[in-house]
């Protein structure tokens, strides 16, 4: 599908963390970005968009939009050929599975695609997915063919009461599928990124990778890292990956989005040259039994400890390196930049 770089681009979750990168890529190569977000008045969460917008090429407009509502983005996707559904929550501890999580991620997608089916301009959607959509625990990896995952597979076990989050990032993956199966003026490139992590364009404390990045400094791991191996992948790999997918007219199907298999006590190496005398970064890997045990007091479900602590973690990240041309940057300078701006923006100081 050729995609015309004059027209508008309608991206949701310009607001968020990822989106706000590859909303930063769309505007650097001058394209127009419709930016359909729930509080357009809200100047805190559009200044940094601004700010980009202003020093680039390219121009964004935003509309009021809510995954939630039903035609909320008829308005924004006028005269779009390409339509980036970014959006959706990422969080691991909610209150409230289906209303946290699983009705924004699928109900959402619902909307989004139906707007996508009565929108005679748009001729193709990039969906932000997650490896999260294709495994459920580093356990299911067992099953795999040497262990590794592949975009051939599917996530079979998390269910909404015991991974939520993977739950509804499946679950919006499939009704993407599902709607776009009788289509013909447009089709559907989905990205799946591993656990992001880099330098947002703005301070992004909200986002769960910035949480997650924050258990390096808080004290969290003083004692101790669990032993998770995870994918990781810098945020600006991540849209450099969205605007490949959107403008490579034989991209097609699924992309894992993932630069290297990972460990949390090879994070806390990578920020001990620059860091390590100011903040209490892991310096071991704690026993499993330790944090089964302790898991529950900061979050952490025992069955998650079970079915992912000691396991290895692999995925083949071939597909995107070969169709889009995607080349992953080390990791180690990525994930400084990010702790730096949680130094600079106060995330450790009471
Ligand atoms: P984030 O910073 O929390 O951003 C989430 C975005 O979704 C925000 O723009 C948020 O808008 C928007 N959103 C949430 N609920 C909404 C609703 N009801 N209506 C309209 N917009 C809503 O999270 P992120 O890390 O950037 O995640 C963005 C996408 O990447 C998600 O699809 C996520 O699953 C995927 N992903 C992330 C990672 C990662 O490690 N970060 C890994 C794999 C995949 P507000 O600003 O209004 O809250």
């Amino acid at each position: 599908m050729n995609i015309d770089k004059k027209a508008p681009v309608m991206l949701t979750g310009a607001t968020g963390y990822v989106g706000g990168q590859v909303a930063k890529r769309l505007l650097e190569a001058g394209l127009t970005v419709h930016a359909p977000i729930r509080n357009p008045e809200n100047k805190k969460k559009t200044q940094h968009l601004d700010a980009i917008a202003d020093k680039s090429p390219g121009s964004i407009h935003y509309f009021k939009a809510d995954l939630l509502e039903s035609n909320s983005y008829n308005s924004a996707m006028q005269g779009c050929e390409l339509v980036i559904h970014c959006a959706s929550p990422f969080a691991l501890t909610v209150k409230d599975a289906y209303r946290d999580l699983i009705d924004p991620a699928v109900k959402g997608t619902e909307n989004v695609m139906r707007s996508v089916q009565q929108t005679e301009f748009v001729k193709r959607v990039v969906l932000t997915s997650s490896c999260a959509a294709i495994y459920g625990d580093a356990k299911d990896l067992e099953q795999r063919q040497n262990g590794i995952m592949t975009e051939e597979h599917w996530n079979e076990t998390s269910t909404a009461k015991t991974n939520p989050y993977s739950y509804s990032k499946t679950m919006a993956e499939k009704k993407a599928w599902e709607m776009t199966e009788d289509a013909d003026r447009f089709d559907l490139v989905v990205i799946n990124p591993s656990l992001v992590l880099g330098p947002g364009i703005g301070y992004a404390p909200m986002s769960e990778s910035s949480k997650t990045l924050a258990q390096f400094g808080d004290g969290s791991m003083k004692m101790g890292a669990a032993d998770l191996e995870i994918g990781m992948v810098d945020v600006r790999d991540v849209a450099e990956a969205h605007f490949q997918a959107a403008f490579t007219p034989v991209a097609k199907g699924r992309h894992i989005c993932s630069a290297a298999d990972m460990t949390f006590l090879k994070i806390g190496e990578y920020l001990r040259p620059k860091f390590g005398a100011h903040y209490p970064l892991p310096k071991k890997n704690l026993p499993k039994w330790l944090v089964w045990l302790t898991g529950p007091l900061v979050g952490i479900p025992r069955q998650f400890v079970s079915k992912n602590v000691g396991y290895p973690w692999k995925a083949d990240n071939s597909k995107i390196k070969n169709e889009l041309g995607i080349t992953f940057r080390p990791l180690q300078k990525g994930i400084e930049e990010h702790f730096e701006q949680l130094v600079e923006n106060g995330a450790f100081t009471k």
